[in-house]
């Protein structure tokens, strides 16, 4: 582990009961990072960030935040951390200000009004009333203004976006991205792929407690198939087209278009079409939801 690394789990395991949560998660987050954990609903990511920041005690394996160890340590690595629990526990009489205000003192009212009214304004979260009178997505939004009022060095994300509305979203996407720009490590769980393609430099895939995969999202999609779409002025045999390597005829339509699947650069198909009379040619990147959703399909392990 270097200088470098935020966040480092070497088999990380932790059972409740007879439920295996981890299997032995291995994880590295480089400082600076915006990291993606994805998995669908079950596989381990609360219990992760619950173990990094040593709020649940995991059976066997090596953390460190920071270059601390959290069993040791706890209280220096949660000073460090800006969190952001799946469920926040609030007072619900206090208001959203009462509530920021208390989040503060805890930690010796360091964080900057201006900065925090700053976010408050940008989400959208009105700041007068009580904590029980507000909706699912604006108490989502009291537990992000908490975790980044601070501007930690590290931000570890629940589901950030749970219950935020489009706008909002992408609203908090700029706050991480900002809170980067400022230094900072972001680490987030989500089950929703979009936002981590929108957000997260590298990603991981957690699956049954165990890490399937870890990429640069960039190249995940990049190195995955594409699809192409190609209308003809006039009907053509386009037999050669099943020829060019890397290509493979999905369906085709009375010779007037095509579907086809394309692995790698599109140098050579498109150089192949140019005997055609192309009337349009759309091309398709998978999402990384689609990529994703390959590793659930079934023990497909790579991604094609
Ligand atoms: P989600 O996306 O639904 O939040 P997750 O990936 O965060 O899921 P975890 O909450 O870490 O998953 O749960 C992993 C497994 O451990 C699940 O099978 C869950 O039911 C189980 N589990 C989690 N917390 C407890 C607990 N306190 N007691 C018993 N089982 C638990």
């Amino acid at each position: 582990m270097s200088e470098e690394t935020a966040l480092m789990a070497q088999g990380l395991k932790k059972s409740y009961g007879k439920v295996r949560a981890l299997r032995g998660v291995d994880l590295e987050v480089q400082r600076g990072e915006i990291f993606g954990y994805l998995g669908p609903n079950g596989a381990g990511k609360t219990t992760t960030i619950r173990c990094l920041l040593d709020l649940i005690r995991p059976d066997g394996g090596t953390v460190r935040v920071l270059g601390i160890d959290p069993q040791a340590d706890p209280v220096a690595v949660q000073v460090r951390t800006g969190y952001l629990p799946g469920e926040l526990h609030l007072d619900p009489n206090m208001t959203v200000e009462g509530a920021l205000r208390y989040f503060n003192a805890l930690r010796g009212n360091e964080a900057d009004w201006k900065f925090v009214r700053q976010l408050t304004e940008r989400l959208d979260l009105p700041l007068k009333p009580p904590i029980k009178n507000l909706s699912h997505g604006n108490k989502q939004k009291v537990g992000i203004v908490q975790a980044l009022m601070h501007r930690p060095e590290l931000l570890l994300l629940d589901e950030p976006t749970l219950g935020l509305d489009p706008l909002m979203q992408h609203e908090v996407y700029r706050l991480l991205r900002e809170a980067q720009a400022d230094g900072a490590t972001v680490f987030f769980s989500s089950h929703i792929m979009s936002e981590v393609e929108e957000v997260a430099e590298r990603v991981a895939f957690i699956r049954e407690g165990v890490i399937v995969e870890v990429a640069e999202t960039a190249s995940l999609i990049n190195r995955a198939l594409r699809r192409a779409h190609v209308r003809f002025r006039q009907p053509v045999d386009m037999g050669s087209l099943a020829n060019v390597p890397g290509v493979t005829v999905l369906s085709q339509d009375d010779g007037t278009s095509v579907l086809l699947q394309v692995e790698g650069e599109m140098d050579d198909l498109i150089k192949a079409l140019a005997a055609f009379p192309v009337s349009d040619f759309e091309t398709e990147r998978p999402s990384l939801e689609e990529i994703f959703l390959a590793y659930y399909e079934g023990d497909r392990k790579e991604v094609k």
